[in-house]
């Protein structure tokens, strides 16, 4: 009997073994076409591995603001922490009316303070580089602080006006008269829980290594910081299990090697030498534009999944938007969604369930069934949106 997912004190989940229940966020636009063709795919693989999945719809976007006249009721946000583990498709941010982002609300609402993304090339996925299978990386961004923090201005505002005074007077800093400003907080709390949740998930997974991507070079006392931080918690908590990169001879395999990067070398390296790095842990800014630099290399936003995950509550989403153009017509690529359910069944400990259906992708892609944005690239006729999803339930093993 599927039943709810608990976590113990430390924030670990304890997960039934026989069945569970996700709450399901369909989203706006193409939400209902793609989650459409990925309950049948995330149902099976569950029942082949032996487990029972169980949705419940937790309603938030546009169809909770017809039905309740809000955006994202509380009662949703409830469901999502009572759950502790969800998914979620595309929600759309009206432009204009100062409405916050839904999935920034909701990040913050459950303190997921850990943006993941898993970036494995499927063979056979169109890709812009020569050699998309030695990108093999997971990236850990913080979802919180940095540029997420909201803290910014307008110019000419009382406000602006009156921290550029504060910043001229008493800082002594130099501010052009008249600026748009912000501020970037970054804290050492903030960054330590990022880093360590990356160090765990690396060790438990058996990585070779972990590499901060900071701008320290430039920003001493934020992104500096973040990289100092990242250090001390290796060599302290971590001290018998990790190895920073110049100290490494290569000789234990089971020490977790911590390197770091600027963050510009970081975007080269993640084209010119990706086999290289593993386990990426880096502030906001940094992982909004590596995390999709390297989705275009493994095929583009269609084909990433994505997981916000805090301390025992995680929300698994499609990383693309709403594609509101293509809302309803049964055409767009499910893959991100279906794969960032294999990637929660993962996350639930079924492991074999998340490689079957990893495994039927391949078959799949292999074969050239595809969705319009893939087939357009090499030229072969696409398959509807549902179709995709039938296939990959037809060539699950
Ligand atoms: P978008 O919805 O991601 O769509 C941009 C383009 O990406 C589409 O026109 C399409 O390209 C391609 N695309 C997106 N999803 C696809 C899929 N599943 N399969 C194939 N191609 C796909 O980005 P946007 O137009 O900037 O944003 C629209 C709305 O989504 C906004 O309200 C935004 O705030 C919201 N949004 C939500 C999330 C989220 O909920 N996590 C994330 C990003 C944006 P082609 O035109 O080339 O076919």
């Amino acid at each position: 009997m599927p039943n709810l997912i608990r976590a113990d004190g430390q924030g670990n989940l304890i997960v039934p073994q026989d069945g569970a229940i996700i709450p399901i966020i369909i989203g706006d636009g193409v939400g209902p076409d793609i989650w459409r063709a990925t309950e049948p795919v995330l149902t099976e693989a569950a029942k082949r591995s032996g487990h029972k999945l169980e949705f419940v719809e937790a309603p938030a976007g546009q169809t909770a603001h017809k039905q309740f006249g809000e955006y994202l009721p509380d009662d949703t946000l409830e469901t999502l922490k009572n759950y502790r583990v969800s998914l979620k498709g595309p929600l759309a941010t009206p432009v204009g009316g100062g409405m916050r982002s839904l999935n920034v609300g909701i990040r913050q609402a459950l303190d997921l303070y850990a943006c993941v993304r898993p970036i494995k090339w499927i063979p056979g996925v169109p890709s812009p580089v020569r050699a998309p299978e030695k990108a093999d990386m997971l990236l850990f961004r913080e979802n919180t602080e940095d540029v997420y923090a909201g803290l910014e201005w307008p110019a000419g505002t009382e406000e602006a006006e009156a921290l550029i005074s504060f910043l001229t007077g008493t800082l002594k800093a130099k501010v052009r008269a008249g600026s748009a400003v912000g501020i970037k907080p970054m804290s050492e709390f903030g960054s330590k829980r990022l880093i360590k949740m990356a160090i765990d998930w690396a060790l438990k997974e058996n990585r070779p290594s972990l590499t901060l991507v900071h701008k320290g070079n430039i920003m001493k006392y934020t992104e500096g910081a973040f990289r100092k931080w990242g250090y001390e918690l290796a060599s302290g908590e971590y001290a018998n299990r990790t190895v920073p990169e110049e100290s490494w001879d290569g000789k234990d395999p089971s020490r977790l090697v911590i390197k770091d990067r600027i963050a510009d070398n970081m975007f080269m390296q993640s084209l010119l030498r990706p086999e290289e790095y593993s386990v990426l842990a880096m502030p906001n800014l940094n992982g909004d534009y590596l995390s999709d630099c390297l989705a275009a290399q493994i095929g583009g936003l269609g084909m990433a999944p994505g997981a916000n995950l805090g301390d025992g509550l995680a929300v698994f989403e499609a990383t693309h938007g709403t594609a509101p153009k293509y809302a309803g017509q049964d055409k767009v690529n499910p893959s991100s969604m279906i794969l960032s359910g294999a990637f929660m069944l993962g996350y639930l400990g079924w492991k074999e369930a998340e490689a079957r259906i990893q495994a039927a992708l391949e078959k799949v892609v292999s074969k050239k069934i595809l969705t319009y944005d893939l087939a357009r690239q090499l030229g072969v006729t696409p398959v509807k949106c549902s179709e995709f999803g039938q296939a990959l339930v037809q060539h699950m093993e």
